[in-house]
């Protein structure tokens, strides 16, 4: 593992996660194949990084942390909402049986899917994943990677019981990270942590031609 990378694994242990998993997975993916050339430098740095579109890469301690929610064993079906250049989905993919990642933006869905060309248990669609993936439901995981007014009904539709269910809910500025949890037919939330997101943009997030901030 390069320097840079190591340090990674590091301040991800210093900051609390613990997932044994989740840290072998992100230890064994090359972080700098899912940025551009220009961005390479400080791929490993604890920070989201542009990858054109106006998106971002989301900052390592975030996957992580999110991946770590959950709890994932190995035997799940997972749904990865804002796939951007894959680098979640290709994390998701070694903690998970299989994972439908789906992104609004076509020239980041090639992309990733060129970025995942070796993960076979890795399906990249394009489309509005703010209503889910109802063909492929149920997901025993669901994981969104962008900012949401409000948890969309049909994602906690799609989440199989037992279900978990992370995904950041407040302004376009500042959310929380919040744990949705379907078992025996009940949901609870609680929330995990101040974050960050770029938008939800969809039917069920946030409208398409509001780009400027609240
Ligand atoms: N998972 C990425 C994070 C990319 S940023 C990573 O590993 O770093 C979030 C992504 O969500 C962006 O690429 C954005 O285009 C996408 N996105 C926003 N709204 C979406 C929607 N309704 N459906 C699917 N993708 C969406």
């Amino acid at each position: 593992m390069n320097p840079a990378a190591a340090e990674m694994m590091e301040q991800l242990i210093h900051r609390g996660i613990r997932d044994p998993r989740v840290l072998d997975a992100m230890a064994g993916i090359p972080r700098e194949n899912f940025v551009p050339e220009n961005v390479r430098d400080t791929v490993y740095s604890d920070q989201p990084l542009p990858i054109g579109y106006g998106q971002t890469i989301t900052q390592p301690y975030m996957t992580a942390l999110m991946a770590e929610l959950l709890e994932l064993r190995g035997s799940e079906k997972v749904l990865d909402v804002g796939t951007g250049s894959g680098y979640h989905a290709a994390v998701l993919g070694k903690l998970a049986r299989r994972v439908v990642s789906i992104e609004r933006i076509p020239e980041l869905c090639v992309m990733a899917r060129a970025n995942l060309a070796q993960a076979e248990n890795i399906t990249v669609l394009c489309g509005d994943g703010s209503l889910g993936v109802p063909e492929e439901a149920p997901f025993d995981a669901i994981s969104v990677a962008a900012a949401s007014p409000h948890t969309p009904p049909a994602l906690i539709d799609q989440l199989a019981d037992p279900g978990i269910l992370v995904i950041p809910v407040g302004s376009r500025d500042q959310q929380d990270l919040r744990v949705v949890r379907k078992q025996n037919g009940t949901i609870t939330t609680r929330l995990a942590s101040g974050c960050r997101f770029v938008p939800l943009v969809g039917s069920q997030g946030w409208p398409e031609d509001r780009r400027e901030k609240d």
